[in-house]
């Protein structure tokens, strides 16, 4: 019999009934004899609805209380799960991070996970019961509550996963699998039997938000292999694996699109040693992710410099550069939130040429004007107008083949 980590996301536990049927879904394989551990995100939206509530009392809460609060989210879905799985007979305990000893360190609302005893939840499983343990949560070296960043019961399942030698690890969430590009904007998209940790992180670094980043880099290193799959249905999802040879015989294996970037250009920088290295020092202090860069030409004594930030942090960067105006020596700074970035990935790229040129042709025919460009050993990205984005990626979809089955097999 099997050790099972089994984890299941917000939007499968949404409201009573979901929790409901997960409770059977769990039940299900306890009853065929297996060890279960279930991970649980909180209800549907509640993390986000618990972030506007604090919003409502100050506009910069203490980060060590905002986990205190978006903990408690995960704290109810695990004691409801445990009470439908009692409601069937099944045995089964709720245990919080701190509980199941997830010790991290220090840094809330994204903390790393340091270690995990497992003693608590081995034993809770040698007395037959099915563990459940809240997702996102664990506690540091002074018994604090820390989170660990959003999507973070997906690291909570890997790491049990690790920590227990289970024998599987499951991540259900409310589609079936892994596509070859966003079902709702190509309908063709096929769902991959597997795709290697490597390409599942460009995958998600382009817009593909299927799993924590971190979890799969996580499950990466450790060499966990990981099924997505849907709560909704018995279906086989996709396999999050090591890659092996017949998998670079693929040359994408699929197509993402990130509508949550803006485009900062910065004009007329003094175009000599040190500059770019402020600028950018400047944002990292502010503790601002940027993305793909491009720096004009210098034709004269200063240049322009442009470059993509998650929306959610534009402002902020525009802000955090315009204090640096005169010590750097720009004359100014604009945003356009009206981009996307569409991507290619597969690491059939590393042994096949061309890729690029057939990237921009497919784009070119199309009459899509390509405004940045960034490549990887294993991604493409081009930055285009936010209007040609679904349409990139339908185009790209097409003009890399795929839509045949015989490459999301292999
Ligand atoms: N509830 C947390 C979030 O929304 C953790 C998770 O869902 O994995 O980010
Ligand atoms: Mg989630």
């Amino acid at each position: 019999m099997a050790l099972i980590v089994q984890k299941y996301g917000g939007s499968s536990v949404a409201d009573p009934e979901r929790i409901k049927n997960v409770a059977r879904r769990v039940a299900r394989y306890r009853k065929q004899g297996h060890s279960v551990v279930v991970v649980v995100s909180a209800l549907g939206d509640t993390t986000d609805d618990l972030i506007e509530l604090a919003g409502k009392i100050t506009d910069c809460p203490s980060k060590r209380e905002m986990d205190m609060l978006l903990s408690t989210g995960e704290q109810i879905s695990i004691a409801l799960l445990a009470m439908a799985l009692h409601e069937l007979g099944c045995d089964a305990v709720s245990l919080t991070g701190p509980q199941v000893g997830i010790l991290t360190d220090a840094s809330h609302m994204r903390a790393r996970i340091v270690e995990i005893d497992g003693r608590r939840v081995r034993e809770e499983l040698r007395r037959k019961r099915v563990v459940i343990v809240a997702g996102f949560q664990g506690m540091d070296a002074q018994r604090n509550i820390t989170t660990l960043g959003r999507g973070g019961s997906d690291l909570t399942a890997v790491a049990l996963a690790k920590a227990l030698s289970a024998d599987t690890c499951e991540i259900y969430t409310d589609v079936e699998g892994i596509y070859t590009t966003d079902p709702r904007i190509e309908p063709t998209a096929i769902k991959l039997e597997r795709i290697s940790y490597e390409e599942m992180l460009e995958m998600a670094s382009a817009g593909a938000q299927v799993m924590q980043s971190r979890s799969i880099e996580v499950a990466g290193k450790y060499d966990i292999p990981i099924h997505v799959r849907s709560s909704f249905s018995d279906n086989e999802g996709t396999w999050i694996v090591k890659e092996d040879r017949s998998m670079e015989d693929v040359l994408i294996r699929g197509v993402s699109i990130n509508k949550n970037e803006a485009k900062l250009t910065v004009r007329r920088v003094p175009n000599k040693p040190g500059v770019a290295a402020r600028l950018f020092r400047r944002l990292a202090d502010d503790g601002i992710n940027v993305d793909v860069i491009i720096q004009n030409i210098g034709r004269s004594a200063a240049t322009d410099i442009s470059f993509t930030v998650p929306a959610g942090e534009a402002d902020a960067a525009v802000r955090s550069l315009r204090g640096a105006r005169k010590s750097i020596g720009f004359t100014d700074v604009s945003k356009d939130t009206n981009i996307a970035k569409v991507s290619v990935v597969g690491i059939g790229m590393r042994s096949h040429a061309g890729v690029a040129a057939t990237m921009f042709e497919i784009l070119a025919k199309k009459g899509i004007n390509i405004e940045m460009i960034s490549t990887s050993e294993i991604k493409i990205s081009c930055v285009v107008a936010r209007a040609d984005g679904e349409r990139s990626v339908r185009a790209l979809h097409a003009g890399f083949n795929l839509t045949k089955r015989s490459h999301a097999r292999r």
